[in-house]
Order: structure tokens, then sequence, then C-alpha cells
């Protein structure tokens, strides 16, 4: 189902009329604030906070519908899933595909939740659409341009990771990518950068947040889950990228994370999350916003 941004007029009039290199579309001279509609009267906007919750990898019936089942009753309201996975050893899990994505997406209709999963190859764009309500750039492929001109010719949401070597201003000329194709719905979402730092898989960036705020109407997200590659640090880098004015979340969960097929070591599991949204609940209540 394609829904177009009908909150951002001003900008799908302008990318049709004109083209200015000094003022890009993703500023704030174009738009105030995107919102992004989702099925099931979902959506991600400025006012509140969306929680996007799931496995790293969907890898069977029974765990994409557990995990959506405790994800959801925490108050999580989109359902993220990997079915292409984009694994550093071509011998590592590589996801279930096809068949994931039909898993996924019954879970989702299941339990009234939209999904997202990411794309990795532009040939798949047609096939992953008729299963996933938001489609994912990975960080590895934030730079890809060829797949984000041609994510730009549709109108589904994207969720443009932060690639792991890409400064703000880079990040922002991805965006620009997709929206200069026409395609208003772009989701931004910090997953921490490569430092010299190894205590962590990589650093959250949480002054990006800050930044992006100022400079951008794209709605921001944080995935604390990649950023810090370790369960214990999700929490409070959770209610850090909130205080810092995030727009939403999305958490790596996981009915049984010990035996997870790919990146058990970053994802919750259902007592945590639950914690974990009664404070972000909690957080949210004081800063005025609602957790949607
Ligand atoms: C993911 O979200 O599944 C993922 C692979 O993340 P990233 O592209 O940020 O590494
Ligand atoms: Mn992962």
């Amino acid at each position: 189902m394609t829904i177009p941004n009908t909150h951002c007029v001003e900008l799908s009039n302008t990318i049709t009329t004109i083209r200015d290199k000094s003022n890009p579309l993703y500023s704030k001279t174009y738009c105030a604030c995107t919102t992004i509609q989702l099925p099931y009267n979902t959506t991600i906007n400025h006012q509140n906070v969306s929680v996007i919750a799931g496995p790293c990898s969907i890898e069977s019936e029974d765990q994409i519908m557990a995990t959506a089942h405790f994800v959801k009753k925490a108050g999580a309201t989109i359902l993220r899933g990997g079915a292409f996975k984009p694994r550093t050893s071509p011998y590592a899990f590589q996801g279930l595909g096809i068949e994931g994505l039909k898993l996924l997406k019954k879970a989702g209709d299941y339990y009234a939740m939209p999904v997202v999963t990411e794309i990795l190859d532009s040939e798949d764009i047609a096939m992953v659409s008729q299963y996933a309500d938001i489609l994912q750039v990975g960080a590895r492929n934030c730079q890809n341009f060829s797949l984000l001109k041609k994510l730009g010719k549709i109108q589904k949401p994207i969720l443009l990771k932060r690639g792991m070597m890409v400064t703000i201003k880079e990040y922002l000329m991805a965006a620009e990518y997709i929206l200069a194709e026409g395609n208003t719905n772009v989701i931004l979402c910090e997953r921490g950068i490569r430092t010299f730092e190894t205590e962590t898989r990589n650093t959250l960036d949480i002054s990006a947040v800050c930044v992006l705020k100022q400079k951008t109407h794209l709605p921001v997200m944080v995935d604390p889950s990649h950023a810090s590659g370790n369960w214990k640090l999700i929490h409070p880098l959770s209610l850090a990228a909130i205080a810092a004015g995030a727009d939403g979340l999305m958490i790596e969960c996981h009915i049984n994370p010990e035996v997870a097929l790919c990146d058990g070591e970053q994802s919750l599991r259902p007592d945590k999350f639950e914690l974990l949204m009664h404070d972000v609940k909690e957080l949210c209540t004081m800063l005025n916003k609602a957790v949607l």
C-alpha cells in the first residue's frame, strides 16, 4: 500500500518546481516536519516517540510470532525483522529471503503492526514492497546512490540508516538522493559510527541526533542495538536518545537471544524489553510526548 505524505505537501510541490543546490529538500526551508503515515493508524512524527522492535533476522514462524507478541504487548508499534541480511562473512546466516518476508507480514497482520525490513538489492524493490510497509536501507548501503535513486521513485517509506563512516552532511545528502527523485517519506536512523573506541561495537553519535533535528524536517530515530553491540547498553542509550530529541527507537529483541542466529548479544529478551518500555513511557510523559 502506498500512502502519500500529505503532511509535507510543500515538499512534494517543490520537487517538481524548484531545484536549488543551496536549499536542499531535506532542509526546513521546505517543510516544518515530515509525518510518516503507516498502516494500522500508525505514524512516525515529531511530537511523539515511535518504537520499532523485533529480531535482527526472521528465523522461523514461531520465533517471529512470539517476538511480535511480546514487543506489541510491551508497547512497540512497528515490527522489524531482516529477511536479507548484510553479513560480514558470506558463510554466516544470510536470512530466510522471501520465506522470511512472508512470515514477517503474517506476524505484522496478526498483531496489526506495520513491518520494516532491509532492502539489499535494487532488483528486489518490487518484491520486498509487496510485504513490507517500510523499506530499510542498511548502514552499508547508505551511500549506494543507484539504490537510493531507485527508492526515490517509489512512495514507500524508507528508513535510511547512517553509514558507519558517513558524516552528518554526507548522511543528509544520501537522504537527498531519495527526496530528489520524489519520495518524501524518508526516516533517518542514527546507528553508531566507527571510531577508535573498541568497548562498544560502534559509537552512538548522540550529538548527530540534535544536529539532524536542527537541520532537517525528516524524523530521526536511534538504533542503540547496532550502536552498542551489547544488550546491557540498550536501556541507557535509548533514554539518552529520547532525551536528545529522537523521534523513535529501533530495538533488536528476541524471544531467546542465546540461540539467535544473528546479533543475539545486542537483543533484548521479553522481560528486559518490558522494563525498557516502562521507562521510555515514563520519560515520554515527562517530555509531554506519547509512545507510539
Ligand atoms: C539491521 O538493522 O538489521 C542492520 C543490519 O543494521 P545496520 O545496517 O545499521 O548495521
Ligand atoms: Mn542486527
